[in-house]
């Protein structure tokens, strides 16, 4: 399985790192070693003393294709996580003013814990799911899909040009805004409405 992850999705959290809003989604990939699964511990790594949370809503590719029309795109995703896209940002501002690949700051060992599934039929409306982040139950990050500068279906078929989608591919849909550092120590929570869904301790 591979991950896709989609940078400056939300216009917002664009501007809050002083980019901007791009007019094709930004994409980035994420190996099979990054994902921490059952509510696993993150380890704070050595090479970064600025790891940034970033909250995201997760889409589980159903089906193999590639080339997909939008309209057809619903039928390749059947179900709604959330994760959490940790991102050296040290590295990565490093990176970017070099014009360099950001790869080392985005796509390390455990930088993309995932939560379980909902079935998407669960969601009255996929164009407005709340979600947020909290971290030692100080709400840090909110967001809703409605505020997403390029919608589900749009990423499914933008990403399906470039590359084949597979059954249990994970795609991270972009953050909003309010993303900050972790501290050894702290404990990371994300929710889904107001279901809980995700618990990352941070070691
Ligand atoms: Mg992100």
């Amino acid at each position: 399985m591979k991950i896709f992850a989609i940078g400056r999705n939300y216009k917002e959290h664009a501007h809050e790192l002083g980019n901007e809003v791009p007019e094709e989604p930004v994409i980035f990939l994420k190996p099979e070693t990054a994902v921490i699964r059952n509510n696993g511990d993150f380890y704070y790594p050595d090479f970064s003393k600025d790891i940034h949370y970033e909250v995201e809503i997760l889409l589980l590719v159903s089906k193999e294709g590639k080339n997909i029309e939008k309209k057809f795109a619903h039928l390749y995703y059947d179900s709604i996580g959330v994760g959490i896209d940790f991102t050296a940002r040290d590295l990565q501002q490093k990176l970017k003013s070099k014009g360099l690949p950001w790869e080392i700051s985005k796509a390390f060992n455990g930088s993309a814990p995932v939560s379980s599934f909902l079935p998407k039929e669960q969601f009255v409306d996929l164009k407005n799911i709340d979600f947020h982040l909290s971290i030692d139950n100080t709400i840090k990050q909110k967001g809703n899909t409605q505020l997403l500068i390029f919608d589900f279906d749009y990423i499914i078929s933008y990403l399906s040009k470039f590359f084949t989608l597979k059954k249990g591919d994970i795609i991270f849909t972009g953050t909003p805004s309010g993303v900050g550092p972790i501290q050894i120590g702290n404990v990371l929570e994300a929710f889904i409405g107001e279901q809980k869904m995700l618990h990352v301790e941070i070691k």
